[in-house]
């Protein structure tokens, strides 16, 4: 058995228990299509097709897509559809089609926590491939997924998931249940695609960029922040317009403030 590449986020989930709790708070049912990233050497891969599931997944290391031929060979191609490639350069919509599968589909995983940001920026730009989206993920980024304005772990991050998913933090995972053990421990979060968006936003790329300078500037005022990023404005009417004072900073406000700001600051730009 080769050694686990760290670079890669290679720990292994060897509790049994845990990896019987994942399948049955993800509600996994025979027949279900499930796609996992970085199946490593299958331990949760195996508890998935045990349920009666088609599993899609993509590994990036070779040594282990090997590994996962040898001991599901007989799956292969009949409810098993291994991919080795970088799961963020993947086509999500052509692999599907290559192996007739549906195009919704709920998704399984510990992921690399080394690509847990651009992996959740995937999942945001092809939501409509998916229904629930259950996952692995170090606790601490899970506890930013569920902040609330005005704590430490509220983020940019929190508002853009929010727009799009319902998030919930299921449960935590202790380090000692991976191996080899790492650093941190781990929590299995829930990402419910939103049918409706939780407000009605009228234009998502400016409230991003709005929302992207006022983290970028943590602990600036929001007057200072607009001022830095779209230089002089009528702030006083900005204040009575959205109903939020620019003595504020960014970190305290909702995402439904955030988008009132938006609306208003966006009327008096040239
Ligand atoms: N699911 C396994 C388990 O629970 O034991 C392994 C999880 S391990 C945290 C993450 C896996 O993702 C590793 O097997 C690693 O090789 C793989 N990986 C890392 N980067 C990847 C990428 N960009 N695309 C696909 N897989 C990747």
């Amino acid at each position: 058995m080769k050694k686990p590449r760290s670079k890669l986020g290679q720990v292994f989930l060897r509790d049994k228990n845990i990896l019987d709790k994942i399948v049955r708070y993800a509600g996994v049912k025979d027949g279900e299509w499930i796609v996992e990233i970085g199946p490593g050497r299958g331990a949760l891969t195996e508890f998935l097709l045990k349920r009666g599931a088609n599993v899609i997944a993509f590994e990036i290391d070779p040594a282990l897509t090997k590994e996962l031929k040898r001991n599901f060979g007989l799956l292969i191609g009949d409810r098993f559809f291994l991919f080795e490639e970088d799961f963020l350069k993947v086509n999500l919509g052509d692999k599907l089609k290559e192996i007739g599968a549906p195009d919704h589909l709920k998704v399984v995983s510990n992921i690399p926590y080394y690509i847990t940001t651009p992996i959740l920026t995937k999942f945001i730009k092809e939501r409509l491939f998916f229904g629930e989206i259950y996952l692995t993920i170090q606790k601490e980024v899970a506890r930013r997924l569920v902040a609330k304005p005005g704590t430490g772990e509220y983020g940019s991050l929190t508002l853009y998931l929010m727009m799009f998913f319902d998030v919930e933090v299921l449960f935590d995972i202790p380090r000692t249940c991976f191996r080899p053990v790492p650093k941190v421990d781990s929590s299995f979060v829930r990402l419910k695609v939103r049918e409706e968006p939780p407000v009605q936003v009228e234009d998502y790329t400016f409230l991003e960029q709005l929302i992207r300078h006022a983290f970028g500037g943590r602990r600036k005022k929001l007057k200072t922040v607009l001022k830095n990023n779209f230089g002089k404005l009528p702030f006083e009417k900005i204040e009575t317009d959205s109903g939020i004072s620019l003595e504020r900073r960014g970190e305290t406000l909702s995402l439904e403030e955030f988008e009132k700001l938006a609306r208003s600051v966006k009327r008096y730009l040239r």
